[in-house]
């Protein structure tokens, strides 16, 4: 008999970010031994950069339709376990400052901190070990046999032994770890400096589990075409405007970045767009820009196209406008412009075709599209239909939540459900 050297506990999480903490906090108030192993110095960086430093932690009005997933139901029984106003709860109890800005969207007062520091005392009150540098190199599957055999647990229960390179001071410590219970919570591939890994989707692989393809979503848009000058010289200017793509509308505010265009509108889009597409912005979203123009010049308005549309959209869009869709027209009044050209004009100001080259990638993007496949997980605990006592949750699932406070209220929907059957 080979005795190897190890720890035990009922419930493993990996990932130390707010599916992870949800899920561990909740498992603690019913299991007393719970572990969170922590790849890299810090937990919850996500949270820490999320919302510009004060974390958009959810959202007042949550509903599936705010997901995106290849099943848009698998979501709603998570979203009914934890609700907004549960966290909202959460939030007061520890009386963190809170205020409600545009669209639902709750963010912290303050100092998205807040959250973690909520989150940690948390799992201080409840005894969670919290190990961070951790790199995990195995996670297998264990018998009763192996139990009895080679690892002399105290009970045969376990159904996962991990094997773990913990840092610290004194150096690197190996040990191997049995759990009843292991909850992956280790995220997705947004911005690798802040934990983004694929270590969720090949432990997947290694389950077997089917994967939907992941792709950057949240994130702006790039063009390498003429477009790019044209982005480049309104660089950090923003104006309200539709975009739509694909059928799905967004109506928020665009900004010009030096690659392309950004914004909450942007944002949101690139939840919907494929490499290929065309995206269609509405730069007059108030206005039917066709028939706003027709109508001056039957009033015999002696403007040019530039004045008539000042005060409508910044003075700089214009004259990029003026290049694209009337060039030698500048100094024209609009009665001298026919009106097959001035519709032509109209038409392109409610409806600019755009062809985004790519996203900004994983490098900025704030979520992952795609990810575990739903068909392989119980919606109702977030358990792996044919692997008991292993759980995926969070943003490694195929659910990808809008802009606005939706991924975190997923986040904290998942973990919470998982821990509580975990
Ligand atoms: C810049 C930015 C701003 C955002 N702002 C908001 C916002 O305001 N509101 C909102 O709702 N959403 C926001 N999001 C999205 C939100 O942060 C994520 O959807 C959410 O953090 C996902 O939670 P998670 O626990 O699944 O993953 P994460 O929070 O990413 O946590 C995963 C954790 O697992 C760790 N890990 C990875 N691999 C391993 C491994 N092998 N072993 C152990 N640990 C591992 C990581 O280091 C990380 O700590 C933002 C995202 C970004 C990038």
């Amino acid at each position: 008999m080979r005795n190897i050297s190890h720890e035990e506990y009922d419930v493993i999480v990996l990932g130390a970010g707010a599916a992870g903490l949800m899920s561990a906090i909740t498992a603690a108030k019913k299991s007393k031994r719970i572990l969170v192993l922590e790849k890299s110095n810090k937990v919850g960086k996500k949270i820490l950069m999320s919302g510009g430093g004060r974390c958009n932690f959810t959202n007042r009005y949550v509903e599936s339709h705010h997901f995106i997933s290849n099943n848009p139901h698998f979501c709603k029984s998570a979203l009914k376990n934890y609700t907004p106003q549960d966290f909202i709860d959460l939030v007061e109890q520890h009386e963190i400052e809170y205020e409600e800005r545009k669209h639902h969207q709750l963010f912290c007062k303050h100092s998205a901190k807040e959250i973690v520091n909520m989150l940690l005392q948390e799992c201080n009150d409840l005894g969670i070990k919290i190990k961070t540098e951790c790199d995990v190199k195995a996670v297998d599957p264990i018998s009763n046999q192996e139990l009895r055999n080679n690892l002399n647990a105290k009970n045969t229960h376990y159904r996962y032994s991990i094997n773990v390179a913990i840092s610290n001071k004194q150096g690197v410590e190996q040990l191997t770890i049995l759990c009843q219970s292991l909850i992956i919570a280790t995220g997705a591939l947004s911005i690798p400096t802040l934990g983004g890994s694929d270590y969720g989707y090949r432990l997947a692989e290694q389950f077997n589990l089917p994967l939907i393809e992941r792709r950057a979503g949240l994130v702006p848009f790039k063009f390498n075409d003429h477009l790019k000058n044209l982005c480049e010289n309104l660089s950090g200017l923003s104006l309200p405007v539709i975009i739509d793509c694909n059928g799905t509308e967004f109506e928020e505010s665009l900004l010009f970045t030096h690659k392309g265009i950004s914004g909450p509108v942007v944002l949101q889009t690139s939840n919907y767009w494929n490499p290929g597409d065309t995206i269609a912005v509405n730069l007059l979203p108030k206005l039917d820009a066709m028939e706003n123009i027709l109508k001056q010049k039957e009033q015999n308005k002696n403007v040019t196209i530039r004045k008539h549309l000042n005060g409508l959209m910044p003075k700089a869009l214009i004259i990029e406008l003026q290049k694209l869709w009337w060039p030698g027209y500048e100094d024209y009044s609009i009665c001298e412009i026919s009106n097959k050209e001035l519709r032509i004009i109209g038409a392109h100001l409610n409806k600019w075709d755009l062809k985004p080259s790519s996203t900004e990638g994983y490098k900025t993007a704030e979520v992952t599209l795609g990810g575990i496949d739903t068909d392989a997980i119980d919606s109702k605990t977030m358990e792996v239909r044919n692997q008991k006592g292993l759980y995926f949750i969070g943003e490694v699932v195929d659910v990808t939540g809008h802009l606005g406070g939706f991924n975190f209220q997923w986040a904290w929907a998942s973990g919470y459900t998982a821990g509580l059957f975990a």
